[in-house]
């Protein structure tokens, strides 16, 4: 696997599937020697259990798979666990290919459309709305002003550039 878990964006949308102490619990199975949930605990500082559900939950998804190995004398099994890259991977270029979806679904909304805002902060209506309402705010009545856009634009172009790199080096 090309793309890094410790990158920021690879880490933004993991969290939305997995939930934040799924990403910590699955960023200290990311090696190669595997680790035990005691491991897991001095790396994450999570509880045991929260760390055993969270393995569950992974598990469940194929994002890790374990070793067991039973101890002779005590009949217990140790499980070590490990990242399973290739689903990892799976999983990160399908939510990437629908998150660039959105953005850019976002770009075209925010590029083809002129925007007014309430004077009071109420929210933006588009053009075609705002003078349905007489350039006055349904909410508050206050005036609707004519905003600029345009930086939202950039951030939005910017956030689709980054995507497309990070997913072109998944390829
Ligand atoms: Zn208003």
């Amino acid at each position: 696997m090309a793309v890094s878990l410790t990158n920021r964006q690879v880490n933004k949308l993991l969290e939305e599937v997995i939930g934040h102490d799924g990403v910590l619990v699955l960023k200290a199975c990311d090696l190669k020697n595997g680790i035990t949930d005691e491991g897991i605990q001095r790396k994450t500082g999570l509880s045991l259990p929260k760390i055993r559900s969270q393995l569950n939950q992974l598990h469940y998804r194929g994002l890790i798979r374990y070793n067991r190995e039973k101890n002779q004398n005590t009949n217990w099994y140790t499980y070590t666990w490990f990242a399973n890259k290739d689903k990892i991977h799976e999983v990160i270029s399908s939510e990437w290919a629908n998150y660039l979806e959105k953005l850019e679904k976002q770009l075209d909304y925010e590029s083809n459309y002129i925007f007014y805002a309430c004077e009071n902060g109420c929210g933006k209506l588009p053009f075609e709305l705002a003078s349905e309402y007489d350039f006055k705010c349904p909410d508050c009545g206050g005036e609707l002003k004519h905003i600029d856009n345009k930086a939202k634009v950039r951030e939005i172009l910017k956030e689709i550039k980054e995507v497309k790199a990070l997913m072109k080096q998944l390829a």
